[in-house]
């Protein structure tokens, strides 16, 4: 025995030798201990221990993150076993699971920064390098020039990021990379992912040039800037939707100075993120498409039914009668273009839904740009935080800080306009006010901005405004588990024939019904966790390659999507096919019978044919907020006493009493332009 533990000693010993020393208490290569190391995931902060000894990686511990189940956790599940395998990071992505995968490599080079030893780095030479990395919709590819170890050019060349949205990310920081040689330049707000891909695709760049990065990621401050008093007419906070249409009516009516306060680096907030949906009764391509049973009645009841008959009949009534000539508005006055087409969502009577070109992007840039035209101010990057009163109580102003430290004060001769949008993104709000739910915390996603955070909400409340229908919040029922974003390609349930079936390969529910049924029948499958269906015929006829090829493409390395035979699709998500094929015969049949025995289902109520297949697995995420500060027919802000609070209007999804208990899809961007336009007059006019 004695002997065995003299040669295990010596076997050590022996391989130790000739390994550099890095600390004068240690022999090894490492100095034993245990490490932490933080990066970030795709879902925000990943944090993890490594445990070292002498010579070897012995335990590699994730101890907090915020990945998505099933995605992420695969990597989670591996990698630290392969690391401490390997004993050492540099390690294989784990496919499907990239983001992750990245931020745990990251992460235990954090934790062992004092031992990894540094990559031999030449100084770069003048030339042109490419380097690639993974975007928000897909892959991302650059060309950096380099001149006198300068970055003197940074070209974006393939990417599918959105344009309006994380186009606007690659043309910003390609700039701010060159200008400062530096990638450790600041991410643009409202296109964080493909702010960090255009990061990563430059510094893979000079790595893979052989050039040592830490030469050109100087952390840019911004600095501090000085503190500034404004005075205008009219003080807008947020500008999305009814914030910019309300600067332009503000304007259009008169006003001298418009200024619109944004806290994000880009306007837009949901508006630039939606569909830019509008539904319009009567609207000329109903007409075109010979639609002549719809009515100013009809959308108003619509609407009012939709949410339950809990809405404010009052403002359902000016949003049903100032849809279409709101839309001619936004055609003739503002240019917005809009397609030979439309849309038909749930629990609309008809079809009735115009839609932009270029969706909620160049819906918001050609707002913006009309704003710009008429003279209105933007101050962006600039965060509101409280409304100023007189000694009347009128609210005169808004106080805000710049996102370079600067304290801005807002005079409003006239009176501020409250456009801040909902609060989707604000879990303690969410949490703090639901009641139809069995919870809105973090484990449920969002579909919006990270802006959306009821800011206006708590500024109103300061003053005193009354809140209403704040228990209201919907769900969107099919979203990406890895995004918590809706997919384009859930356009071939709403516009065409598709099956939502749960783990146990079962119809659940009828899948034309409203977000809210639907959300709330997905709540109650095992892990809240779906799977949506279609065939072949139905890709084609909603040309889901031509339109959404990114999204495809993204989806599947996400490992969300699978495409194949029902054996294939089914296997790949552990749903068991027999149940699925069942399941298909058996609808299929109602079809036949002409009845939706199970579920009542009679739009599309066609049968699913032959493949190759679309499986997606979906998760239900928050979508709108129908509750918010409450406001009368001309927009004017309510205190709790039903009085209108002084000089305090708001207009979009930051008032409540509209929408009740559930948002009809596509009446959210006619309320923002609607009310934005309201309160615009009203301001200007003192009302
Ligand atoms: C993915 C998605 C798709 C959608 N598609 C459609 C559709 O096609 N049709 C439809 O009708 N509805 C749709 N909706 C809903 C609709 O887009 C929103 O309800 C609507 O755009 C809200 O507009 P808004 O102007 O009230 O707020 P937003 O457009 O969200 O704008 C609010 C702005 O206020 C800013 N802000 C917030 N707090 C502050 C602060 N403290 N200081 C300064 N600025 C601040 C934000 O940064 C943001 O720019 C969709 C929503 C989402 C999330």
């Amino acid at each position: 025995m004695k002997k065995k533990l003299i040669l295990l000693v010596l076997a050590a010993s022996m391989i130790f030798v000739g390994c550099g020393k890095t600390d004068s208490t240690s022999n090894g290569k490492y100095t034993p201990g245990t490490y932490t190391g933080v990066a970030d995931g795709f879902g925000g902060k990943l944090e993890l221990e490594v445990e070292l000894s002498e010579d070897s990686i012995k335990r590699v511990e994730i101890k907090s993150h915020s990945e998505t189940e099933g995605i992420g956790t695969k990597a989670i599940e591996s990698l630290p076993e392969e690391i401490v395998s390997k004993n050492s990071a540099d390690v294989e992505v784990v496919s499907g699971a990239t983001m992750t995968s990245k931020a745990i490599i990251a992460a235990v080079n954090d934790a062992m920064k004092d031992f990894v030893s540094k990559k031999e780095t030449v100084a770069l030479k003048d030339g042109v390098y490419t380097g690639e990395a993974t975007g928000y919709q897909g892959p991302l590819k650059v060309e950096v020039t380099i001149s006198g170890e300068k970055i003197t050019e940074v070209k974006v060349l393939d990417n599918v990021e959105t344009v309006g949205i994380g186009s606007k990310a690659l043309d910003a920081l390609s700039k701010s990379i060159v200008e400062n040689n530096s990638v450790g330049v600041d991410t643009l707000s409202g296109a964080t992912a493909s702010s960090k891909a255009i990061i990563s695709a430059v510094t893979n760049a000079i790595e893979v040039a052989g050039g040592d990065i830490s030469k050109y990621n100087t952390k840019v401050e911004m600095e501090k800037g000085e503190d500034q008093t404004v005075t205008s007419d009219v003080v807008i906070v947020g500008a999305g939707g009814a914030g910019i249409t309300a600067a332009i009516e503000a304007k259009l009516q008169g006003a001298d100075n418009v200024v619109v306060i944004e806290k994000m680096d880009i306007t837009g907030g949901n508006t630039r993120m939606s569909g830019g949906e509008f539904a319009a009764p009567g609207n000329w391509v109903q007409k075109k498409e010979g639609i002549t049973d719809d009515s100013v009645d009809q959308y108003y009841k619509d609407i009012l039914e939709g949410g339950y008959n809990i809405g404010n009949p009052d403002l359902v009534r000016i949003i049903a009668e100032n849809a279409l000539p709101t839309a001619e508005w936004l055609r003739d006055e503002c240019k917005v273009e809009f397609k030979d087409e439309q849309s038909w969502y749930g629990g609309h009577k008809v079809a009735r839904t115009l839609w932009p070109k270029g969706d909620g992007p160049q819906y918001m840039d050609t707002l913006e740009e009309k704003a710009r035209g008429l003279g209105v101010e933007f101050y962006l990057q600039t965060e509101a935080e409280e409304l100023i009163t007189d000694e009347s109580g009128k609210v005169v102003g808004v106080n805000a800080t710049h996102k370079n430290g600067a304290k801005y004060t807002f005079n409003a001769n006239n009176g501020v306009i409250l456009a801040t949008g909902g609060f989707g993104k604000n879990v303690e709000m969410r949490q703090k006010y639901n009641k139809n739910w069995p919870t809105l915390d973090e484990s449920i996603p969002s579909t919006n901005s990270p802006a959306i955070t009821g800011d206006g909400i708590e500024m109103g409340q300061g003053v005193g405004a009354n809140v209403i229908d704040m228990e209201h919040i919907q769900l969107y029922p099919v979203n990406n588990p890895a995004t918590g974003n809706y997919y384009y390609i859930d356009y071939a349930r709403l516009n065409s024939t598709a099956l939502l079936v749960n783990k146990e390969g079962k119809r659940f529910v009828n899948e034309k019904g409203t977000r809210d049924v639907i959300s709330d029948a997905t709540l109650k499958q095992t892990d809240s966790k779906v799977y949506e269906i279609i065939d072949a015929g139905v890709v084609k006829e909603q040309q889901l390659y031509e339109k959404y090829a990114a999204e495809i493409e993204q989806a599947q390395k996400q490992g969300v999507l699978k495409i194949g035979t029902l054996e294939e699709v089914c296997e790949y998500f552990g749903v068991p096919t027999d149940s699925v094929k069942e399941t298909i015969e058996h609808y299929n049949g109602m079809v036949e019978a002409g009845k939706d025995e199970d579920f009542g289902r009679t739009e599309n109520f066609n049968k699913i044919g032959e493949g190759p297949y679309f499986m997606f697995s979906s998760v239900v995420s928050v979508h709108h907020t129908m509750g918010g500060l409450q406001i009368d027919e001309s927009a004017r802000v309510l205190n709790k006493d039903g009085n209108a609070i002084a000089g305090l209007y708001a207009a979009g999804e930051v008032t409540g009493g509209i929408h009740g208990g559930n948002r009809l899809g596509s009446v959210a961007v006619p309320d923002t332009a609607i009310f934005g336009r309201i309160a615009a007059q009203s301001c200007v006019n003192k009302k």
